[in-house]
């Protein structure tokens, strides 16, 4: 792993890899399909819909809440939808996933850690601010002096240089001082080394399929 003789920050991706997300998502749409009366165990569909809608907003081809509007037509076969009733609807999955947010296990300590060593550290995701910002206060992840950069509001999405750029702009350090750490081998590896970051990949659950040195927990990185 080629990481920065002195590192100064380290930016955190939030879904997958601190918050996470597939759990609170997966009880989310059960409880959705239930209060609709459709039938149970569409995670797959709803997660496939999910990834597709969302990689769309990456590439700048839908709006962070038109990718909202869309998924919740796609996956209720209700193209006839209008934004608003779409939205509406989405808001029922909305606070049952809001409901079930929980932090994994290596985040706070791998937090304080960093913290506690000294470094500036950034919570760099493609969720919308108001929301990451919530649930890390609401899973207790959040730590005084933490800077939240939120891409919907940075103006381009990861992979995009400009994302991680944007975030070392608002920690006030420079790429080759800065670690970047993530579950998405696109966004928060190849994408982050592209802009000139070091960069470290969690493979949470099996084995990683892309090359380079992988991690399977955060407990994994030490910072000094
Ligand atoms: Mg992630």
């Amino acid at each position: 792993m080629h990481l920065p003789a002195r590192t100064a920050a380290v930016l955190y991706d939030l879904d997958g890899t601190l918050v996470d997300h597939d759990h609170a998502a997966r009880a989310g749409v059960d409880a959705w399909c239930s209060s609709l009366g459709l039938p149970g165990n569409q995670w797959d569909r709803w997660s496939a819909i999910e990834r597709l809608w969302f990689t769309r907003f990456e590439n700048g081809e839908v709006s962070h809440l038109g990718q909202r509007i869309e998924r919740c037509r796609e996956f209720l076969g209700r193209p006839e939808l209008s934004d608003g009733e779409a939205l509406e609807l989405y808001e029922y999955y909305l606070r049952v996933y809001r409901a079930n947010w929980r932090a994994f296990p290596d985040a706070r300590p791998s937090l304080d850690n960093a913290l506690a060593a000294g470094l500036k550290v950034g919570i760099l995701t493609n969720g919308a601010a108001a929301m990451q910002q919530a649930k890390m206060e609401g899973t207790g992840l959040w730590r005084e002096g933490m800077v939240m950069c939120a891409t919907v509001e940075l103006g381009s999405p990861k992979p995009r240089p400009e994302a991680y750029l944007g975030a070392l702009d608002r920690l006030g350090v420079r790429a080759a001082e800065t670690v970047m750490v993530g579950d998405s081998w696109a966004n928060d590896v190849e994408g982050a080394r592209r802009a000139g970051l070091a960069a470290i990949h969690l493979v949470r659950e099996g084995v990683s399929r892309e090359p380079g040195p992988s991690v399977s927990s955060l407990d994994e990185i030490v910072w000094h």
